[in-house]
């Protein structure tokens, strides 16, 4: 079969793509709480014949941070049931579980290429005028809940890429993996699924995102570099409550220790090797006037421009906690709440991509490099398969965009959906062969 007849199989897939993305989109779940998307997705894989994994399967519930509240939990996990979801696989998803592999073997002796897709929403109200999932009958059904980033779109991807795969699997050689990662948003879910092992066998990875930075459709950017290292954090400062008129030598003020270090993070310094970026944005302390306040939090980020200038800032962050905590003769309990790392992709390999792109002739101009300055949990997978000697590039779908990424007004142009899935089914074809 010539690359160019993945395009055509993929044609006749597009309606079909277009029904999934409105489906995923009428139901999005929060980070975490995927329960009723996962469900369908793990559905859908055993329709097309692949071997599914799911729940502690395929993430290392230790490694998972900033966890949804059980009360959650157990309202999304209900939700989902009542929305169709199957009970057995949510059960197994219990906890924030809500991640998925699939696995296609081809037929033959090769490498093992995967590709991830994220399947969380944002935290957003849709909006319900002048907006076509409103106007068209597939806008979100849940409150403060919506596919503001395309992850919507992601998933319909991968099941259209399963569907290819799986009806052409005498095309492949090797092994095909399908990573459907739940909590992208807050940088929080790749790390569960790599400290299990996901991305231990893979020999080539892709990632990638529709319409960031590329908002022209059917174009692709082959590769998406310069990723921002981020860490998130909370920090936590337990003093002494006490009455500020009879006894205030007796409190010890947790506000003042948040207060101390959210002045001292801002100050810390730039770095010459590279950008770097720090925002306190949460800061909640006290509570009564009259009252020595004997708790704060802080919420913040800290971002390089490499992974080594994200670490030095992490020790320069977590250092000023716990001084201004001892400033004030308070504790302090310092949480990781999300991570993400620095990434480019090796330039011969980013050139064979976009040559294998422009060679399947299904896009009218493929870029070589295209920075993003954001961060994305991706990198972890990416820097774990290049640790261990494999390759990897995060690539860019273009689309159009009817309003930007996490906009109550968010929409794609869909007609890139099925084309998506072509590349990536001649990416699998090319690299399992490699
Ligand atoms: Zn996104």
């Amino acid at each position: 079969m010539k690359t160019s007849d993945w395009m055509k199989k993929a044609e006749s897939l597009q309606e079909d793509a277009v029904a999934l993305r409105r489906e995923f989109h009428r139901y999005p779940e929060w980070a975490l709480g995927e329960y009723r998307t996962a469900s369908r997705i793990v559905e859908i894989l055993r329709k097309y014949g692949f071997q599914v994994e799911y729940g502690p399967a395929v993430m290392d519930p230790s490694a998972l941070v900033s966890l949804p509240s059980r009360e959650q939990t157990e309202g999304w996990m209900k939700r989902a049931l009542e929305e169709g979801a199957d009970p057995e696989t949510v059960k197994a998803m219990q906890g924030g579980l809500t991640g998925i592999v699939g696995i296609l073997q081809g037929s033959g002796p090769g490498k093992t290429v995967a590709f991830r897709f994220d399947i969380d929403c944002n935290a957003i109200d849709e909006a319900t005028a002048d907006h076509r999932p409103a106007e068209e009958g597939f806008a979100s059904c849940h409150a403060r809940s919506m596919h503001a980033c395309g992850h919507d779109g992601h998933v319909a991807i991968g099941l259209t890429l399963a569907r290819l795969l799986a009806e052409n699997k005498d095309r492949l050689c090797g092994r095909v993996k399908l990573i459907f990662q739940p909590a992208e948003e807050g940088v929080r879910g790749a790390a569960a699924m790599v400290a299990a092992g996901v991305a231990d066998d893979v020999d080539f990875f892709f990632g990638g995102h529709i319409g960031i930075n590329q908002t022209e459709s059917h174009t692709l950017a082959a590769s998406a570099g310069d990723f921002l290292a981020v860490r998130k954090y909370e920090g936590i400062f337990h003093g002494k409550s006490s009455h500020a008129g009879l006894a205030p030598q007796e409190g010890r003020n947790a506000l003042l220790a948040a207060a101390h270090a959210t002045l001292a993070l801002h100050a810390i310094p730039r770095h010459a090797d590279g950008a770097t970026r720090i925002n306190v944005g949460v800061f909640t302390a006290g509570g009564s006037i009259n009252a020595v306040p004997d708790r704060a939090r802080i919420a913040f980020e800290v971002r390089g421009q490499t992974s080594e200038i994200k670490d030095h800032l992490c020790g320069e962050a977590e250092r000023i906690l716990r001084a201004s905590a001892d400033l004030q003769g308070v504790s302090v309990e310092i949480h990781t709440l999300g991570e993400g790392e620095s990434f480019d992709a090796d330039p011969e390999f980013a050139e064979d991509v976009a040559r294998t792109a422009e060679s399947a002739g299904i896009y009218r101009r493929v870029d070589r490099y295209r920075p993003m300055r954001a961060s994305e949990d991706c990198t972890l997978f990416l820097r774990r398969v290049a640790e261990r000697g494999g390759k990897g590039s995060y690539l860019l779908f273009g689309t159009e965009l009817k309003a930007v990424h996490h906009n109550p007004k968010f929409d794609f142009d869909e007609s890139v959906l099925a084309e998506s899935a072509a590349l990536l089914a001649v990416l699998a074809e090319r690299y399992t062969k490699e």
